[in-house]
């Protein structure tokens, strides 16, 4: 007998790249092999050059087909075996090694939007529905469009077996949330890209597509993040107040870097108002989802836990965003 495996990839469409996937049969009780694929048609290769090459790299339970069968996330390389440019993995992974000593952890809120006819989710074809308010871990009525999808995509995720933490409807209609984590690089990334090509592939059985998009809609709507929640041990340990301090501090020296690095668009989020700190401006405080960086209540209670960078965008690579957050705070902490 033989199983499918399901190989994903990061194409290179830009600005922001897209998930792509196909099917290998592969034999029972092999692991999913190296393969290959047409960079032509991804913008990653030219057509007279196009063939580039697939190393699974995280393999789990494919949740939507049989038992037996995979989801395989995987790099995309060179037939040389070195790492293609859209790779944003390996340095990430490179990152997470050199600073494996201070055991960094992230847990990240993925917000996202369905969207159908153009339109986000349940919203009326000519005008608006009522204003937020109600909407955010809203129950009840017509309010709640796409809790089936969000259901099926929280069970999906758990048998798959990725760390998902929990889900709630967001502020904007059609809005909504899940949390994967809490994991380290480059685990974090690799689970939730998985997660979110899950994603992707459910709302296909509803007609419906969820976007990443940060701001889908202009005006008084909130936009789409991806909070990064972050610690290493120092942070976690008794004392870490500290170190929590020192890493907010370590930000604050790299904002445009960080920004520039959270996801296209965000200029068009972080716009200050929403729940958000201008995207020139940074700041960090004890519960506060006006600033760049909140420090949670429970981590200013014990004294110790971890930040949660509120500025990356809903379109933002995890593998970026952990490795430039490795790279600031543990290497600020090792002196480098
Ligand atoms: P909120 O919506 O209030 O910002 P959530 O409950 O949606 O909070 O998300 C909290 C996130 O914090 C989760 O993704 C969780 O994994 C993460 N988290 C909790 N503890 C840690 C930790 N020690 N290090 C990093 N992330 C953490
Ligand atoms: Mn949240
Ligand atoms: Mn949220
Ligand atoms: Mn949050």
């Amino acid at each position: 007998m033989s199983y499918q495996a399901e190989y994903i990839w990061i194409d290179g469409t830009e600005p922001t790249p897209l998930l792509r996937s196909k099917t290998k049969i592969v034999e029972d009780g092999k692991e999913p092999p190296i393969w290959g694929f047409d960079g032509s048609s991804t913008n990653q290769a030219e057509g007279s050059d196009s063939d580039c090459v697939l190393q699974p790299v995280f393999a789990c339970p494919d949740p939507l087909r049989a038992e037996g069968d995979k989801l395989v996330m995987c790099e995309v390389l060179h037939p040389d075996m070195t790492p293609h440019s859209t790779n944003t993995r390996r340095k990430s992974a490179e990152l997470a090694e050199k600073y494996a000593d201070q055991e960094p952890w992230f847990g990240i809120e993925q917000e996202y939007t369905f969207f159908q006819y153009g339109r986000p989710l349940g919203w009326p074809e000519a005008g608006f529905p009522a204003p937020q308010g109600p909407y955010y871990c809203g129950v009840g009525g017509d309010k709640m469009p796409g809790r089936e999808i969000v259901e099926r995509h929280t069970s999906a995720c758990l048998k798959a077996g990725l760390g998902i933490e929990g889900t709630n409807a967001e502020v904007m209609m059609g809005q909504w949330e899940f949390q994967i984590g809490v994991l380290p690089p480059p685990l974090i990334g690799d689970q939730l890209w998985v997660a979110r090509w899950l994603l992707f592939r459910i709302a296909e059985d509803f007609d419906t597509f969820a976007t990443l998009e940060p701001k889908p809609v202009l005006g008084d709507w909130n936009g789409a993040g991806a909070h990064t929640n972050f610690s290493t041990k120092a942070m976690r340990e008794d004392g870490g107040w500290d170190a929590i301090i020192a890493g907010c501090e370590a930000l604050g020296k790299r904002v445009d870097e960080h920004v520039s690095n959270y996801g296209i668009g965000i200029e068009n989020r972080l716009t200050g108002a929403h729940e958000t700190a201008h995207f020139t401006k940074f700041s960090y405080g004890t519960s506060d989802r006006g600033a760049s960086i909140r420090i949670p209540w429970q981590t200013a209670k014990n004294k110790k836990g971890w930040l949660e960078d509120r500025r990356p965008n809903a379109n933002m690579d995890p593998y970026v965003v952990s490795g430039l957050m490795v790279e600031t705070v543990c290497g600020a902490a090792a002196g480098d």
